[in-house]
């Protein structure tokens, strides 16, 4: 049972948690966009949902059968909007997000970042913290990455995106980037995700490689029941038995997730294929199937790339694949942004 509270007094809430502890319920409050949010798990809720309404402050009161509550559709028939730095992801537009898999240095960023702008691009991402399979890999510039990220994006005007992989440092990736990314690796990071709801800025979800549709939801409601509403999903392919690519986009997932949760999901293909011929065809693909947005990586020498080449669009396919997700987009009633016109 989830109780919407508008502004309530000291005295209303109070009543209201008193209520849900004589049902033998632990409540869980939140407050977002000046309302106050009233978690009560367990069935003992189900039949005393009138009981509440009649309660002082009490705007409405719904029963949602989904675990992930505050996440569910149930709970919010409409679509999420969810803005970053002026982006916004769950509305007509589909965002395309663009930028190296690593931040490399000065000159490699902002050669990319000129690059997607011109062509349509709506945000930079770029890792400064890098999680990688292998300890002796590159792991990322870290602070000085993240220092690049954030002159980068003032000067060419595109928000950015960078993966946070550890709770010491969500402050100080906050302090660079528009929003935070967890990293497919860390969607069950719990302490992260604790620590993310916290941050002040929007979160980039990504699905991790082995988990199922619900513990993806599960772990948006850690970020939701930790008051940031601001949470944008991301399909970025999960493990199977397919070995002849890095990871199997689960495109399917998409309209699924967007059925089950109001909340805006976008999809990775880079991730999802590993390979740079078939991020174009899942791209459009994926826009198609109703993604709120892409997140592409793209290099000006995918060939010296430090992570990730092989799955990276060059600066010139990006063009005109952005050309191409246009036409898809308008086939089925959206947009993305290409040369700066249209969104
Ligand atoms: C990334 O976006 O660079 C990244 C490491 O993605 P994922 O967490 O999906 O592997
Ligand atoms: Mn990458």
């Amino acid at each position: 049972m989830i109780i919407v509270m508008n502004a309530p007094t000291a005295e209303e809430l109070g009543r209201v948690l008193a209520k849900i502890r004589q049902l033998g319920l632990e409540p869980h409050t939140m407050t977002a966009g000046g309302k106050t949010i009233v978690t009560a798990i367990g069935a003992a809720g189900h039949d005393r949902c009138e009981q509440f309404e009649r309660l002082a402050g009490v705007e409405r009161v719904v029963l949602v059968q989904a675990p992930y509550k505050l996440a569910s559709r149930e709970f919010r028939a409409e679509n999420s909007v969810v803005a970053v730095s002026g982006v916004r992801f769950g509305g007509e537009n589909v965002p395309v997000i663009a930028g190296p898999c690593a931040v490399e240095s000065y000159e490699q960023l902002r050669e990319t970042a000129l690059a997607a702008k011109a062509s349509g691009a709506a945000m930079l991402r770029g890792g400064a913290y890098k999680p990688r399979t292998s300890p002796y890999s590159f792991q990322g510039l870290e602070q000085e990455g993240l220092a690049i990220m954030r002159t980068v994006g003032r000067e060419t005007g595109l928000p950015v995106v960078t993966e946070v992989t550890d709770p010491r440092v969500v402050g100080l990736v906050a302090e660079h980037a528009d929003m935070l990314q967890i990293g497919a690796r860390n969607m069950q990071n719990f302490v992260l995700l604790k620590e993310a709801a916290l941050a002040g800025r929007p979160v980039l979800l990504k699905r991790g490689p082995a988990a199922g549709v619900e513990e993806w939801l599960m772990a948006a409601e850690y970020l939701l029941a930790g008051g940031n509403t601001a949470v944008v999903l991301c399909e970025r392919g999960i493990r199977t038995f397919e070995t002849a690519t890095r990871n199997t986009l689960d495109l399917a997932a998409v309209p699924l997730v967007k059925h089950l949760s109001h909340l805006p999901v976008i999809a990775d293909p880079s991730h999802g294929t590993g390979n740079w011929r078939l991020v174009g065809p899942m791209a459009k693909a994926a826009v198609a199937a109703g993604a709120d947005g892409l997140m592409l990586e793209i290099h000006p020498w995918p060939e010296e790339a430090m992570s990730d080449g092989p799955q990276s669009l060059t600066l010139a396919n990006f063009r005109q694949l952005m050309g191409e997700l246009a036409r898809v987009a308008a086939a089925v009633g959206r947009t993305v942004q290409y040369d700066g016109k249209g969104g």
